[in-house]
């Protein structure tokens, strides 16, 4: 492939114009040796190509997790509201990822990101009842009747028995909080299984896909690369 190509599909050097500016400056390097024409044939397994004294890392895949906020859709293009792709930075875009999964507008928490269909495949396929844990404020008292209920499966409004869910109670009272642990994934499944049994979801977070987990650390809207050993899960 074409070296200011290849660079250019980095991402972090910019257009391939921002390359070709970066290889008039002489600031490329390939196998130890000062490049200025970006039209050169070189091989990313093989050769060494540096820029700014660094070697340069080529990679196919991007892994991010986020911790999504509210307001902001789980699409790659909304024509009205903010993405989830919106709040990365080009370097990130430029690999096109996608959502792994959809949250509501509304909803908060744990999504993943990617441009790995194998990943996207493993956490969402329904064969594989990768379990998702969600945290919930909810208006109404969470009794275990509900747990019970939950367990066995509730009918959805439109007449689809649930999987069995497990449901803690972490505060108990008129507005309750709780955690559900779900293995599917159906359109607004939370929501629609607390109105079954009569209760409303005011507040919704996913904490956890699998081995995957919220990072704390992250602020709503903040991101950061999955770890090895998070990806891990998937292999
Ligand atoms: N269940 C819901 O109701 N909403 C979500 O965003 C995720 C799960």
């Amino acid at each position: 492939m074409r070296l200011d190509k290849l660079l250019a599909n980095v991402g972090r050097y910019g257009s391939r114009k921002d390359v070709k500016k970066i290889l008039q400056k002489k600031r490329v390097t390939l196998n130890g040796e000062t490049v200025k024409d970006g039209s050169i044939h070189v091989d990313p397994h093989t050769d060494n190509i540096g820029v700014n004294g660094e070697s340069v890392h080529f990679r196919e895949y991007i892994y991010i997790l986020m911790n999504k906020p509210q307001n902001v859709i789980s699409a790659t293009e909304d024509g009205v509201h903010k993405t989830v792709i919106d709040l990365l930075d080009e370097e990130q875009k430029h690999f096109k990822p996608f959502p792994v999964g959809r949250l509501d507008k509304d909803t908060e928490g744990l999504l993943l990101l990617t441009n790995d269909g194998q990943l996207a495949h493993c956490l969402l396929s329904p064969n594989r009842h990768v379990e998702k844990t969600y945290f919930a404020k909810i208006r109404g008292i969470v009794t275990e009747e509900d747990q019970q209920n939950f367990a066995e499966g509730v009918i959805l409004d439109d007449g689809y028995l649930t999987k069995p869910a497990k449901l803690s109670i972490l505060k108990r009272g008129e507005n309750s909080e709780i955690e559900i642990t779900i293995t599917e994934g159906k359109f607004h499944q939370v929501k629609r299984m607390f109105e079954a049994v009569g209760k409303k979801v005011v507040y919704l977070q996913r904490i956890r896909m699998g081995d995957i987990h919220l990072d704390m650390n992250l602020r709503p809207g903040q991101w950061r690369e999955l770890t090895e050993a998070e990806r891990a899960f998937c292999e």
